[in-house]
């Protein structure tokens, strides 16, 4: 399904075109119907799964109508009305709403704490058809009477079931008394309780229901590989892995802008065709950066959470952590990105010791062990050894499955020979032949042990 088999008009698919949203996630497909035709909407889904979209697109397309330039206050009053348990997710919904409402004329503010309260005052007078706003310090916008709710039409209740963990019940419940009855109600949650399901029946009139997977569940179609890289060898590793393992396109997840810059530039430096995108660089360059990767120009896109939300590309069939994410729902974001829509994928993650407390966080959040392997001993082998023994060494395949060569670069490349007492010490001739044969196959000639 496409966004434009949805009904949405052409400003709102032109936005979502330029978000770079290829179809509508499950969220989206089942809420932004019923809300176009003016339905009461209840949802169970989470943050990740797409839902602002869900209740923002079909939201600015109803209040289009009343979009307008003029400067008077009066010709802007707030026609929706967004509540959210948090100042963060106040500001991700304004801002979600800014960018898919950025080719109709309605005007968007959030007002939350913790901030100074003149400058929202200012916005609130001048005019705002949709607010965001946390329970709290609306109500404090109330009582200085910087707001009023007559032509409030909508009402969302995002994140429905935290508001109330938060203790918003009775300021949710103010609220909702002064707005007018004939309205549209939208309730998002991650939870449904008792509790939840009574008080939509009090808010919401016939709501359809929409209920999606949870975004902790990560797809089945991904093979989850960790590599044990010590953290200075983590480029070499990635390097080798795109050699090895033939990557053509993969999607590389860093946790900072620098070093997402970083590691594009020197795998630039490398002759590799990479590309960075990160929230300091302009959209039009993020645009094209996506676009050359997409078309198979950029072999290797290196990315931040921030940049890569809502990254969507066909048939992916790698991603790799470069950092492992601190925030563990950023592992199930990243991997999402490849085994999409029923496609086979691999996200492999370079884990440093540093990392390891993260990776324990992944593993209780998607309720997975993943086991760490041994990465080939790149930190000690130099690039151009590898090189050569790479023409001689017997194919990938073989040595995932012979536990000869299981890890055969830690202990097949000593730097130099071995003395006759460690030889001893290894045990039988066979043995000692053994290692020598391998030793063999990845050296070359002039620095085998025997040369
Ligand atoms: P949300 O669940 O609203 O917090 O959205 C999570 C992320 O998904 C946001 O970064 C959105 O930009 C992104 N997103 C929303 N809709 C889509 C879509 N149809 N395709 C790809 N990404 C999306």
């Amino acid at each position: 399904m496409q966004f434009s088999d949805l009904g949405l008009t052409p400003e709102l698919l032109k936005a979502i075109e330029e978000q770079g949203y290829s179809e509508p996630t499950p969220v989206q497909r089942k809420a932004i119907p019923p809300i176009l035709l003016g339905r009461d909407v209840m949802a169970a889904a989470q943050t990740g799964t797409g839902k602002t979209a869900s209740f923002t697109l079909p939201m600015l397309q109803r209040l289009k109508g009343h979009a307008n330039t003029s400067v008077s206050p009066a010709r802007h009053p707030v026609r929706a009305l967004i509540l959210a348990p948090t100042r963060e997710l106040a500001a991700q919904v304004e801002e979600s709403a800014r960018t898919y409402g950025k080719h109709i004329p309605l005007r968007v503010a959030s007002v939350f704490g913790g901030v100074p309260i003149d400058p929202q005052i200012a916005a609130l007078r001048a005019g705002v058809e949709i607010l965001v706003a946390t329970p709290g310090r609306l109500l404090d916008h109330i009582q200085s009477k910087a707001v009023m709710f007559h032509a409030v039409e909508f009402l969302v209740l995002d994140e429905a079931d935290r508001m109330l963990d938060m203790g918003f019940l009775p300021d949710i419940k103010r609220i909702i008394a002064m707005l007018p009855p004939k309205r549209q109600t939208l309730l998002f949650s991650a939870t449904y309780s008792d509790e939840i399901r009574k008080l939509a029946g009090q808010w919401l009139h016939d709501p359809a229901q929409v209920e999606v997977a949870p975004r902790n569940a990560v797809t089945e179609t991904v093979t989850h590989t960790v590599y044990k890289v010590d953290s200075r060898a983590k480029r070499d590793a990635l390097v080798r892995l795109l050699r090895d393992r033939d990557m053509k396109q993969v999607l590389v997840f860093c946790n900072t802008k620098i070093g997402a810059n970083r590691l594009a530039y020197r795998l630039q430096k490398d002759d590799l065709n990479a590309a960075a995108i990160h929230s300091d660089r302009t959209q039009a360059e993020r645009m094209q950066a996506l676009a050359e990767f997409k078309e198979g120009k950029v072999r290797i896109l290196v990315a931040t959470d921030i940049a890569a939300r809502g990254l969507d590309i066909e048939q992916l069939p790698f991603v790799v952590n470069f950092d492992v994410p601190s925030n563990p729902e950023d592992y199930v974001h990243r991997i999402g990105r490849t085994g999409r829509a029923g496609l086979t994928g691999e996200a492999i993650s370079l884990v440093a010791s540093e990392d390891r407390e993260y990776l324990a966080a992944v593993e209780k959040l998607i309720k997975k062990k993943l086991r760490v392997c041994d990465m080939p001993a790149l930190e000690r082998a130099a690039p151009k050894k590898m090189e050569r023994a790479e023409r001689t060494r017997p194919d990938a395949a073989s040595r995932d499955i012979d536990p000869l060569f299981h890890q055969p670069y830690v202990s097949a490349v000593p730097s130099k020979p071995k003395p006759a007492s460690d030889s001893k010490a290894l045990g039988t001739v066979t043995k000692r032949k053994k290692e020598k044969q391998i030793a063999a196959l990845f050296l070359p000639p002039a620095s085998k042990p025997d040369a």
